[in-house]
């Protein structure tokens, strides 16, 4: 893996991990990464000049010239690191923000994943809200996440209390809790519009009866909010699946109590 810079190896290395934990089914899921100045330095190398350039499916004026690593649609998580040029591959959006040109990877004629309206229009939103330091959109097929979608409320508060109740570190992880979206067709502009719309307030985004979306500012720490969540859903779903009644809960009084310790801060609506 030496021959490429340490984020395409840290990007190879995160499809690997995300297929072992059993979140990439088949071409499930979908990884992207904004790239910074010095990446792109270290990278000339390997781009090439492009003249072709392709339609994205949204508007993104704020990403205008930005490169992206991203995964290619249709393509096997468990396969990146095995031929990274077939599987991933780095883009440049154009100056009107709304095309992209090929430059490294993606080889024969493969495309960016299916998601790239929706990466990219989170992508934007988050850029804008944290001055630029989130740079990573990461989205899984997580299997107690999305079984929760089938018996939990389709709301913001039901999921961001379920899952901040069920494990300590989940409140100091995602203090600002989860967003939830209806269950809404994969892969085009609208499911881009309503998930970008929910990552102006939150880090996390759940897909009804599909998935999570996660926004960081690195792979591991987006890589992170990914495994917490699930790991808080697995414990959610292994409880339920004791069938007995549950007696208890990390309550409000204490989430307060955590949230003071740790140094940040929980939004009102969530609290009682
Ligand atoms: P892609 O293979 O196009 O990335 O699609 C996978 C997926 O998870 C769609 O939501
Ligand atoms: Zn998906």
């Amino acid at each position: 893996m030496n021959k490429y810079p340490k984020f395409i190896n840290d990007f190879i290395r995160m499809c690997s991990d995300g297929y072992q934990q059993g979140w990439h089914e088949r071409n499930g899921g979908n990884l992207t990464y904004r790239l910074t100045d010095e990446d792109i330095q270290d990278t000339k190398y390997l781009l090439e000049v492009h003249d072709t350039s392709y339609p994205i499916g949204t508007h993104v004026p704020h990403l205008a010239n930005a490169y992206f690593l991203v995964t290619g649609s249709g393509k096997f998580f468990r396969n990146v690191v095995l031929d990274p040029e077939a599987s991933i591959g780095i883009i440049q959006i154009d100056a009107t923000g709304e095309r992209y040109y090929k430059c490294w990877g993606l080889r024969n004629h493969s495309v960016p994943t299916s998601e790239l309206p929706s990466h990219l229009m989170n992508h934007e939103v988050k850029m804008l809200a944290t001055n630029g330091s989130h740079r990573v959109i990461y989205h899984a097929h997580p299997a107690n996440l999305i079984a929760l979608t089938f018996v939990f409320a389709l709301d913001d508060k039901v999921f961001t209390k379920e899952l901040w109740g069920a494990a300590t570190e989940c409140p100091v992880v995602f203090p600002s809790g989860v967003g939830v979206v209806d269950w809404m067709v994969p892969g085009g502009k609208d499911i881009a519009v309503a998930s970008s719309e929910k990552m102006k307030e939150y880090d996390a985004i759940v897909w009804a009866h599909h998935g999570l979306f996660c926004s960081g500012e690195s792979l591991d720490i987006t890589f992170g909010l990914m495994h917490t969540i699930e790991k808080a859903a697995e414990i959610i779903v292994k409880a339920r699946s004791m069938n007995l009644p549950r007696i208890n809960q990390i309550n409000d009084e204490e989430l307060r109590q955590l949230a003071k310790d740790f140094q940040v801060t929980l939004p009102d609506k969530f609290l009682s």
